[in-house]
């Protein structure tokens, strides 16, 4: 069975993930269903069932648009990962869980739109239609035990740590095996190379130029490309575009955004911090 050494620089963009074996089929998905810093004990529970039983990455996806974006490079960056296992509970109005399945299903379309998701803004804006196409073509199944959202209750597959432990030794296996309704063992690597492709390089290539008044609008566009777009409110602002405007302009600070500091956003942290120094 083909297995192949991932691009170097694997895993191209960070997260909450742990990495295990980079010759696995497989990466757990857990949706993360909340915006505060800490991360829910039994979500965490899921990730580490997932790392434990041989996932190549096992980690969480909060948002629909740049997390997911960050979740493709570093899939398309290892070719033996061949499967999803997407686990958790949806998260309302972003709904990553659907728009993930959506962009399985449906792709995106010209305006990179994810074809049918109905969540807040599911456009994959900073990578091309290749990486997208790339990714639909190397995922061959998403086992999909995704929850409800709200659902606490650990014996539903999707936040059951045996079950996602079932799910990913059965990626593993050399003949197929039946889990649930899914037929699964380890077909090897995709036949083409790994593509090494990361998108805060993209944005941070991205400089306002033109008028003063344009300058500022465009500077705010793509600062809010690296803001999490969660719409939550805690800056003071009605959103996060409004926020990155007002950031354009020198009206708020960088620090205002206290979902930032979240370990996840480490990078855009600091890609924000330094298009701002560039002004
Ligand atoms: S910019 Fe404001 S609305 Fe957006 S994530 Fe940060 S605190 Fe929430």
């Amino acid at each position: 069975m083909l297995k192949v050494k991932p691009v170097e620089g694997y895993p191209p963009e960070a997260g909450r993930y742990v990495r295990g074996n980079e010759y696995s089929p497989v990466v757990v998905c857990t949706i993360l269903d909340t915006f505060d810093y800490a991360i829910p004990q039994d979500l965490n529970e899921l990730v580490l069932a997932g790392a434990d039983a041989g996932a190549g990455i096992a980690g969480m996806l909060q948002t629909e648009n740049i997390g997911m974006e960050k979740m493709i490079c570093n899939i398309v960056a290892n070719p033996n990962i061949r499967y999803i296992v997407l686990c958790g509970r949806e998260s309302t109005g972003h709904l990553p869980g659907e728009s993930l399945i959506s962009l399985m299903q449906k792709g995106v379309g010209e305006d990179m739109h994810i074809i049918g998701s109905r969540a807040l803004t599911p456009v994959l804006a900073n990578i091309p239609v290749s990486i997208v196409e790339r990714f639909r073509s190397q995922i061959v199944t998403i086992i999909n035990l995704l929850c409800l959202p709200g659902t606490r209750d650990t014996n539903a597959p999707g936040l059951n740590p045996k079950t996602i432990e079932q799910a990913v030794r059965s990626c593993y296996q050399e003949e197929p095996v039946k889990f649930m309704d899914y037929n699964l063992h380890d077909i090897g690597a995709y036949p083409e190379p790994g593509i090494y492709y990361k998108i805060i390089a993209k944005i941070t290539k991205t400089l306002p130029t033109g008028e003063p008044g344009k300058t500022a609008m465009n500077l705010g566009f793509t600062l809010h490309k690296l803001l999490p777009r969660t719409d939550c409110g805690k800056c003071g602002k009605r959103n996060c575009l409004a926020f990155a405007i007002d950031l354009a302009k020198g009206k708020s600070m960088l620090e205002q955004c206290s979902v930032l500091e979240q370990p996840e956003y480490d990078a855009d942290r600091q890609s924000l911090a330094k298009l701002l120094n560039q002004r």
